[in-house]
């Protein structure tokens, strides 16, 4: 079985899992500023984490924040939790971010915050974003924070800029299911090393230590997903997700149970064990984007002529964390694939707005971001460069081809 995402851990990484790294959570936030050119970085137990604080450190609090209707629906539980009210922006036409276009009339009087997510690794019009929010600042008269949301992206560029460099801050996001991983984990970066400052201090006060039976649990966490990955074992992992709900815990109930909350560790301080492996998935980093870019190439090649469905867009900068085609076949698609050993995701299968828990905040259609989410088939985009790349590439290819029948022969 292909896995459509799979982490990329090594011998080093398992090691971390054994040392005492003291220091490590302080060498990871410098190491991460240094590589994503932020002043400083402030590390946390998950991303959401880091955004939640970021509003309550910084005291923005009952102000609207802006941002995707099609995005990850932490985001906006870390905007309710922390007192605030999300306001949605549909994805516009050219690719999977949210329209530009809508940015100016959905700032208003109450808006404090805008989070501006690359999607899937595609890069937003960086230039575009912040005469927009600078024209708002001078109209409304009051600053208006700007952050990057490169859960997704990393550090994807806008004409040759990193948008990491672009805003007042980044969010990042370090589960295994993102480009990098420190088992779990977030981090944010700042531009104003005084921003930075206060907001680690505000951590500092109101986050714990977490216990010493998480930290055992996160060890066995990452020992399971080595095995778990392993060739010999995915196809049990598949079965037990596809036909149990015994795994539901760590996929979709993971974020997707329909309620407005965090997990009950999500005010803790990073461990030392995540930092330590976060800091060896960083020296991969660059390797691994580009063997991202180099599988979605090799894609955007062999998957020309294809009409069952819609090729995503080719973009300058894009990291393609993500490879997302879309199909109104989706189920379609998937199962034929999944019976040829390759098994495809819906990495985002919902609009915010459209989520129940969400209703209240709705204040508009956004027909793309729920036509998206309904449509939305994403390709493992991971493989190593090295003997078996292609060989995987042309086993999800085939597994694609096989669904596909009006595909002139290649
Ligand atoms: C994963 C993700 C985050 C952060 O998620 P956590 O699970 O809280 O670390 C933020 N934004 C987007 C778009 C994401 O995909």
């Amino acid at each position: 079985m292909i896995p459509r995402f799979k982490p990329r851990l090594g011998w080093e990484e398992f090691k971390a899992l054994f040392r005492r790294n003291s220091g490590a959570v302080e060498e990871f936030e410098n190491r991460f500023a240094e590589e994503f050119h932020g002043a400083a970085a402030v590390s946390f137990p998950y991303g959401r984490s880091a955004l939640w604080a970021f509003f309550k450190a910084l005291e923005i609090n009952e102000a609207e924040v802006v941002m995707p209707a099609y995005s990850c629906n932490v985001v906006a539980h870390a905007i309710v939790l922390s007192g605030n009210i999300p306001r949605f922006i549909d994805i516009g036409g050219s690719d999977y971010n949210f329209d530009l276009e809508r940015l100016p009339t959905a700032i208003n009087e109450n808006t404090r915050a805008v989070i501006a997510t690359h999607i899937f690794g595609y890069p937003m019009d960086l230039d575009r974003l912040e005469s927009i929010v600078a024209e708002a600042e001078d109209r409304i008269g009051h600053k208006i924070w700007l952050i990057q949301d490169c859960a997704h992206s990393f550090e994807a560029s806008w004409k040759g800029r990193p948008v990491t460099t672009s805003g007042d801050a980044a969010l990042f996001g370090l589960n295994i299911g993102k480009m990098i991983t420190s088992i779990y984990g977030g981090m944010m970066t700042f531009k104003d090393s005084n921003v930075a400052r206060k907001v680690m201090e505000w951590r500092n006060q109101n986050f714990r230590k977490p216990s010493r039976t998480k930290a055992i649990k996160r060890r066995i966490f990452l020992i399971c997903t080595y095995l778990a990955f392993s060739r010999a074992l995915y196809w049990l992992v598949w079965l037990l997700s596809e036909k149990t709900k015994l795994l539901h815990s760590i996929s979709d109930a993971y974020h997707l149970d329909g309620k407005i909350h965090f997990p009950p560790d999500f005010q803790d301080l990073m461990l030392k064990v995540e930092a330590a492996v976060g800091l060896k998935q960083l020296d991969k980093y660059r390797e691994i984007v580009e063997d991202r870019r180099a599988n979605a190439s090799w894609y955007f090649e062999h998957l020309a002529g294809y009409d069952d469905f819609v090729i995503p867009p080719k973009v300058e900068g894009a990291t393609y964390s993500q490879f997302v085609l879309r199909s109104k076949d989706r189920k379609k698609i998937m199962t034929s694939a999944a019976r040829k050993s390759v098994q495809l995701g819906m990495i985002l299968e919902y609009s915010i707005p459209h989520l129940a828990c969400y209703e209240r905040f709705k204040d508009g259609e956004h027909p793309n971001s729920l036509a998206t989410s309904l449509e939305s088939i994403n390709l493992p985009v991971y493989f190593e460069r090295g003997r078996l790349r292609e060989r995987n590439l042309l086993r999800v290819l085939r597994a694609l081809q096989r669904c596909n029948t009006t595909t002139s022969e290649k």
